[in-house]
C-alpha cells in the first residue's frame, strides 16, 4: 500500500452551490487532521463546533491502529499474517473487523465473478508489489503455474464468523479494500461522535458527508492519469458518498520495454494489460468502492461499463486510445460531474 493520492482534494473556490447550512451560522469551523496509517497519509477534515481535535483523533488512530494489527501484511504478527502463517485447515473465530472484511471481500470475488481475489497474494508478491523483495523481473511459466495453483477464492471459508484455509499455503491480501474498510470506519466513529458534516481520505480513498464550513458541498477531483505530473482532470460532487479510484499509472514497473501494473488478473495470474487507465466509483461504502474499483480495473474497459450498467452502479473510466484519454460514465454517475 504505498502512497498514491489520486483523489484530491479541490482547494478552490468554489461559488454558487445550493442546499446550504444556514447562513447566519458563523460558529461552524473546520477542522484539520493529518496522520499516517497504513504505509501512506490520512487527511481528515470535521465541521463543528468546539470539536475537541485532539481527543477525537487519538480515537481514530487507536482504531486504525487496531485495523492494522488485525489485517496489515506488513506487521508479521498481525491477525491475517498469523492466518496466513498458519498451515493449519481448522477454521478459527476472528475479530469483528477482520470478519467484516473478509466477508465483503469474498460477497465481491462472487459479485465481480473473481476479478477481485484477496488470495491473489503469492501472485502479488510473485511479480513484486507485495511485501517481500522487489525482482523486477519477468517470472518463468513454470513458477506462475505452481503459484496460481495456491490463488483462488475457493481454497477460502468463511462461516459463522469462522475463517478456514482449504489448503496449508493459501494467502490471504487484504489490501486492495483495506484502505476503504478503514475510511469506513474513521466515518463511523466521526459519526458516532455526532459530527455529521466530514470528508475522510486515506491514501487517495475517501468518503465524505455533509457539509463544508462555508455551506458548500464537499468537492473531489479525479487527477490526470499521468505518471509525472498532478494535474486536475474532472470535478466531482459525490454528496453524502465515498469515492475510490484505481489505477495503474502511479505503481509499476518496466521490464524489456513493457509496463507491469501491480493489478493482476487472476485469470491469467499476470499483470493487467489493456487500455484501461482509471476507474473511479462512487458508492455509499468506501469499502465496497475500493474493491468495485480495482475490481473494474482487471475487467477491462467493455467489461467493466456492462457490469457498472448491470450493477447500476456510479462508474467512470478513463481509457487509452490513439486520440488520447477517452472518458466515459455510466448515466448514475452524470449526477456527481461539475
Ligand atoms: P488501486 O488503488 O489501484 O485499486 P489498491 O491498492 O486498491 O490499488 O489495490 C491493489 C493491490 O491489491 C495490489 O497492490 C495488490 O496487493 C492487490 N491486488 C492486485 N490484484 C488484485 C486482485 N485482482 N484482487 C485483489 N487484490 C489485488
Ligand atoms: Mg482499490
Amino acid at each position: 500500500m504505498q502512497y498514491r493520492m489520486k483523489l484530491v482534494l479541490v482547494t478552490l473556490a468554489v461559488f454558487v452551490l445550493s442546499g446550504c447550512f444556514p447562513s447566519n451560522d458563523l460558529t461552524r469551523q473546520e477542522y484539520l487532521m493529518q496522520g499516517k496509517t497504513m504505509g501512506t497519509t490520512y487527511n481528515i477534515k470535521v465541521v463543528g463546533e468546539h470539536i475537541d481535535t485532539v481527543k477525537l483523533q487519538q480515537g481514530i488512530d487507536d482504531k486504525l491502529k487496531q485495523l492494522n494489527q488485525e489485517m496489515s501484511t506488513y506487521i508479521k504478527d498481525s491477525e491475517l499474517s498469523r492466518f496466513n502463517q498458519s498451515t493449519s485447515l481448522e477454521p478459527i473465530s476472528v475479530s469483528t473487523g477482520l470478519a467484516r472484511v473478509v466477508k465483503e471481500a469474498i460477497r465481491l470475488g462472487a459479485l465481480t465473478q473473481g476479478a477481485l481475489d484477496v488470495t491473489v497474494g503469492p501472485l502479488v508478491n510473485l511479480w513484486g508489489f507485495g511485501p517481500e523483495y522487489r525482482p523486477e523481473t519477468v517470472p518463468s511459466d513454470e513458477l506462475l503455474i505452481a503459484t496460481k495453483a495456491r490463488v483462488g477464492l475457493d481454497k477460502l471459508t468463511f462461516a459463522n464468523g469462522m475463517l478456514a484455509k482449504k489448503i496449508p499455503d493459501i494467502y490471504v491480501d487484504l489490501s486492495t479494500i483495506a484502505k476503504g474498510y478503514g475510511v469506513d470506519l474513521v466515518a463511523e466513529y466521526i459519526e458516532d461522535n455526532g459530527i455529521n458534516n466530514y470528508l475522510v481520505e486515506i491514501g487517495g480513498e475517501m468518503r465524505l458527508k455533509g457539509f463544508k464550513h462555508t455551506g458548500e458541498l464537499w468537492h473531489v477531483a479525479i487527477e490526470k492519469p499521468l505518471t509525472n505530473e498532478r494535474a486536475v482532470h474532472q470535478i466531482i460532487v459525490p454528496k453524502d458518498n465515498a469515492v475510490a479510484t484505481s489505477g495503474d499509472y502511479r505503481i509499476y514497473f518496466e521490464a524489456d520495454g513493457q509496463r507491469f501494473s501491480h493489478i493482476i488478473d487472476p485469470k491469467t495470474g499476470k499483470p493487467i494489460n489493456h487500455k484501461l487507465v482509471s476507474v473511479t466509483v462512487i458508492h455509499p461504502s468506501s469499502m465496497t468502492a475500493d474493491g468495485l474499483s480495482t475490481a473494474m480495473m482487471v475487467m477491462g474497459e467493455e467489461k467493466a461499463l456492462a457490469f457498472a450498467e448491470e450493477n447500476d452502479l456510479a462508474v467512470y473510466i478513463i481509457a487509452k486510445s490513439d486520440h488520447g484519454f477517452v472518458e466515459q460514465s455510466t448515466v448514475k454517475f452524470m449526477q456527481y460531474l461539475k
